[in-house]
């Protein structure tokens, strides 16, 4: 009879989370089945134009683990960020200088990031890959956790631990029977990368309009990152426009502060919704990433708080491990989620909060906003306050 392989972990799901989480295993001596629909190689997964900004606390932690790339043309620095609302003079400006920090944050185009992690996790020992694999079913055993692949070999192993990292369609969340909690914002987010006639000198620029945040973010090789969110039934009149007519309408909403958007990449598009598991673990299970929290991009945190839920998850059972306990045990891992829960609320009454406050007509908010711009960009305290959370640094 064959044995069945045994891991220590199975993390369902190589997006961006799941494969920082396998590298932050690396030495710590547990073992990682990592199951995948599609392998990167061949089906270009990243490639959907997406600008990534990562926060500084982000770049800090990857340094940490040893796969930040020394290569610095991958990323751009961002220098300034600057907040607006359509129609009102009040703005917030937050400078990397004034808060004493080299940069606010990292912009890196998402395919390259995805491909740099996935490049570096297929290098690592501890990680046995299933790909192109799903999962199709698990079955708890005393002490672990049998897992089912839909692959070529019917794949069958077991571990201590499954971990859903397998995005906001989570089948790890499906199968445990855990619910979720959804909210439409009836907006759809156009992506596009544009080549710019003038330098950004590492200026990103967020403006609330009623239909929805229009940001753009600086990236490496005189180019941008546009994310302009549109209301969900004009996206049809958005997707039918030329590509010069789509461009006179950005710079029409952006201007020229980067010089005249000279050309465009193919426009991408996600429609936008709030989703939040009612719970993140079940016997043996843990849910992170967009499985756990699928927020709206225009603080630009998902991946970040995904990232965060990673790092501290891998600090976490190796402590467990060192300790002897059983990682996949409901009492320890209730622990870590307790610990990051303060994390998770704040970053997603950030991003739900704004949106929902600056989406609203009514003139009397709009005042408002105006003026809380304006105290924030008055307010050192507040300022520095917002400014490190968005930063996804502590003490913020
Ligand atoms: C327009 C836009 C802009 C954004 N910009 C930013 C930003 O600037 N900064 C930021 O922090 N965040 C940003 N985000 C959010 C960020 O993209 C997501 O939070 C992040 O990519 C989620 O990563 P994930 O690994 O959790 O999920 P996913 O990226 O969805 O990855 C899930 C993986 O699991 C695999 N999978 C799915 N089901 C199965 C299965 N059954 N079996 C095996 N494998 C499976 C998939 O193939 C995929 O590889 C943005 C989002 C949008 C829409």
């Amino acid at each position: 009879m064959v044995e069945k392989q045994q891991f220590d972990i199975t993390i369902i799901g190589a997006g961006l989370v799941g494969l920082s989480l396998a590298f932050a295993l690396k030495d710590s001596g547990l073992s990682v089945a990592l199951v995948n629909a599609k392998p990167a190689s061949d089906t270009g997964m990243f490639e959907d134009g997406r600008a990534l900004a990562l926060t500084l606390g982000t770049q800090q932690v990857y340094q940490q683990m040893g796969i930040w790339p020394d290569d610095a043309s991958m990323f751009q620095p961002i220098k300034q960020t600057s907040i607006s609302q359509q129609g009102a003079f009040s703005r917030l400006r937050i400078n990397a200088d004034q808060m004493g920090q080299p940069a606010l944050g990292y912009v890196v185009p998402f395919g390259k990031w995805g491909k740099w992690l996935w490049e570096n996790v297929k290098k690592c020992a501890h990680v046995t890959w299933f790909e192109p694999a799903t999962l199709k079913s698990y079955e708890l055993n005393d002490g672990s956790v049998s897992v089912n692949l839909k692959d070529s070999n019917n794949t069958v192993f077991t571990s201590k631990l499954l971990v859903g990292a397998d995005g906001g369609r989570s089948t790890v969340r499906d199968l445990s029977n855990i619910e979720v909690e959804n909210f439409q914002y009836n907006q759809v987010a156009m992506v596009s990368t544009v080549n710019i006639s003038e330098p950004h000198n590492g200026r990103a620029f967020e403006r609330f309009m009623a239909g929805g945040p229009f940001a753009v973010l600086p990236l490496p090789d005189n180019k941008a990152g546009i994310v302009w969110c549109v209301p969900a039934d004009r996206v049809d009149h958005y997707k039918s426009m030329s590509d010069a007519e789509y461009l006179e309408g950005a710079q029409k909403i952006f201007g020229y502060k980067f010089g005249k958007f000279k050309s465009i990449s193919k426009r991408s598009c996600f429609p936008l919704s709030f989703q939040r598991s009612k719970a993140l673990i079940k016997d043996r299970v843990i849910l992170v990433g967009n499985a756990a929290h699928q927020i709206h991009p225009m603080a630009a945190q998902g991946f970040n708080l995904g990232f965060r839920d990673s790092w501290g998850l891998a600090q976490h059972l190796i402590k467990e491990s060192d300790l002897g306990h059983d990682i996949g045990d409901t009492k320890y891992l209730q622990k870590f989620i307790d610990s990051r829960r303060h994390d998770q609320d704040q970053i997603k009454q950030l991003s739900d909060r704004t949106v929902r406050v600056f989406s609203n007509k009514l003139p009397i908010l709009k005042q408002a906003r105006g003026l809380g711009l304006l105290m924030n960009d008055f307010f050192p305290l507040l300022k520095k306050r917002l400014a490190n959370k968005m930063m996804g640094l502590v003490g913020g």
